[in-house]
Order: structure tokens, then C-alpha cells, then sequence
């Protein structure tokens, strides 16, 4: 992709679902909170992600700032929804690029683009010239699943991994949950794309994975809506893809009451897997419930034990962090 051609998608922005058609390298930003600006919240080995994609030392992880979906329950709403200034690193796509190759120096085992939908032209572009300069671990592209089916056609080449949630496919929990009921128009369309493009999911001599894994996570007393899910993909997605379900729950700060799943519940979702014959994946252990929430104006904003920041990335932080004013659009070295 050549430089005009990837800003081109910025200046009438519909890169994803909500269609803003907003000119962001005019500074203007839609519903996502992002101009053209590429900014980044951390990046760092992270070993929170299920094994194949955590690899032997960590999954090298890059967070965007921004986000197109303002789910309720966001841990990560310090950087996704009125982003504070502090958490966020403006990055060129050179520098980008030069951040996934010192991941992979770091030994991570592969990129992991977590919520990158809306920087997609920017993103695709630092992939092409990080793969031109040595890159050669796989790319996992980590979304909500709000996407645009054209917007991911120009990235889905450099994709090796498509680990994308599938939320709910009910409108109510989407209204609740997913802060808009138009989250099941969009998954759908996305997900038959994507068995197209990547229709067989597959572990490698080398341990890593390869093609789609669908994140579903349980809400607060939606069971119903969960089960829906599973129906789903046992009938359309598991002969493409692997599935992960997850319990773990971490109730916002506003409403620290609210449910998380019980035991006899947990069971229920087990019989059905089994009953749906649904293998291969992953399923979180009650018992794996830690609720902890990541502060990004930390340098390791994830417990030790599971996180370690990239000191290239620390010192452009600082960098943006002392000079704020320095701030540079994507397309410049
Ligand atoms: S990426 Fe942002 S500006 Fe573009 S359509 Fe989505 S929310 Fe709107």
C-alpha cells in the first residue's frame, strides 16, 4: 500500500461499523476517540493470552489507544473511551514497525494487535515494512469483531491469527453490554467473511496457531445469550475455527455488584460443549478468575508475573511524555 492510498481511508473515515465518515487526518475523530494520528498505550510481552498464543516467553502485544465499541464493562477504558492523555504514545508507522521487530527480539512469539481496527491502514503499512526488515513471527490480529469486512480485506493478508471475540449475538445483552445493539448486525457478516479467508484453523510444528480463534465471554446473568453463542458456532464456525470461552468476568468500577458466573452455571456450559462437540479451544478455570484491572499509566500496567514492557517503547513513551507538543501524523518518519 502506497502512503496516499493509506491515508486516503482517514479522510472519510469508515474504516469500521459506525461508518463516521469523519476527515481524521484533519484532526476531527469519530466515535473511536482517534484521529490520524497512530497512538499506542503500551506494547510488551503479555502472558495472559491462552497458550498457543502466549508462546514460551510471552505474546508481544500492542495496545491502540481508542476503540469504535464502549462496552460497558471495558477494562481497558482508561485507554479505549475518554482517553487520558497520560496513558497514550503517538507512534509513526516507522516506529511501529520498529517496535514489532524489537518484540521479536524480546522473543515473543508472535505481534499481537490488540484493538486496532481503526488504525488499520497505518498498522498494515508498519507490518509490510517490518516484514521488509527481518519480521518473521506470525500476526495476530486481536478485535472486538465490530469491524468492517473492506476495512479488514486490507490488512487480512498480513494476518496469521484472527483472535476476535464474538460478544453475543442477542441485541439486548449488545445494548447492555457492547454500548450498542448494532454489535450482532456486524459480527455476523464479519464472521462468514472471515471462514472464507481463513478457513481452517491449525496448530504448527512450532506450537503456534493459525487461522481463527472466537473469544466469547459470559456476561452478568446471560446465560441464555451464551448458550446461543455456543448453538452458533458449533453449527456455522467450529469446522474453521477454535473457540475459547471465557468466565472471567471483572465487574466495572461502577457497578462492582454485579454477578459473576456460578458453579452450577459453569457445568451447564461444560455439558453443552460436550454435547455440541465442540473441541477444539480453550476454557477458562473458575479458579482463573483474577480481577484485576490494568493501569496504563504504569509501565507495566499488568502484574509482573504476567507482563513485561518493551524498553523501546518505555523510552518513547517518555519521549511523548516530555514533548506532547512533538506529536507527529502516522505518515512520518
Ligand atoms: S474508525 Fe473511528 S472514525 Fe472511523 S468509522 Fe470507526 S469510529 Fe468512526
Amino acid at each position: 500500500m502506497h502512503e496516499a492510498s493509506y491515508l486516503e481511508a482517514y479522510k472519510h473515515c469508515r474504516l469500521c461499523p459506525n461508518l463516521c465518515s469523519v476527515d481524521r487526518t484533519r484532526g476531527q475523530v469519530g466515535i473511536c476517540g482517534e484521529s490520524a494520528y497512530m497512538r499506542i498505550a503500551w506494547a510488551g510481552l503479555h502472558r495472559g493470552e491462552e497458550p498457543p498464543v502466549t508462546g514460551r516467553y510471552g505474546s508481544g502485544t500492542i495496545f491502540f489507544s481508542g476503540c469504535p465499541l464502549h462496552c460497558a464493562y471495558c477494562q481497558n477504558c482508561q485507554i479505549s473511551a475518554q482517553v487520558d492523555i497520560s496513558t497514550v504514545t503517538t507512534v509513526t508507522v516507522k516506529q511501529l514497525a520498529q517496535l514489532m521487530l524489537d518484540l521479536q527480539q524480546m522473543k515473543a512469539a508472535n505481534i499481537n494487535i490488540v484493538t486496532g481496527t481503526h488504525f488499520i491502514p497505518s498498522i498494515a503499512e508498519a507490518i509490510l515494512l517490518a516484514r521488509r526488515t527481518g519480521l518473521n513471527i506470525p500476526i495476530v490480529w486481536n478485535s472486538s469483531g465490530y469491524e468492517e469486512v473492506q476495512a479488514l480485506e486490507m490488512i487480512d493478508s498480513l494476518i496469521d491469527l484472527y483472535l476476535i471475540d464474538v460478544k453475543t449475538l442477542d441485541t439486548r445483552v449488545a445494548a447492555r453490554f457492547c454500548g450498542t445493539k448494532h454489535y450482532v448486525d456486524s459480527i455476523l457478516p464479519v464472521m462468514t467473511w472471515l471462514f472464507k479467508a481463513k478457513p481452517n484453523t491449525y496448530v504448527n510444528d512450532a506450537g503456534e496457531l493459525y487461522g481463527i480463534l472466537i473469544r466469547h465471554l459470559l456476561f452478568p446473568g446471560t446465560l441464555e445469550a451464551t448458550k446461543e453463542v455456543l448453538v452458533w458456532f458449533a453449527r456455522y464456525a467450529k469446522q474453521h475455527a477454535w473457540l475459547s470461552l471465557m468466565v472471567q468476568f471483572v465487574p466495572p468500577k461502577k457497578e462492582p455488584s454485579m454477578e459473576t458466573i456460578r458453579i452450577d452455571e459453569y457445568q451447564i456450559l461444560l455439558d453443552l460443549l460436550e454435547s455440541l462437540e465442540i473441541d477444539d479451544g480453550f476454557v477458562q478455570e473458575l479458579a482463573d478468575n483474577i480481577p484485576w484491572i490494568p493501569d496504563f499509566t504504569r509501565d507495566n500496567p499488568f502484574p509482573a508475573d504476567f507482563a513485561d514492557p518493551l524498553a523501546s517503547f518505555l523510552a518513547l513513551r517518555k519521549v511523548s511524555a516530555d514533548n506532547r507538543a512533538g506529536e507527529r501524523l502516522p505518515f512520518e518518519n
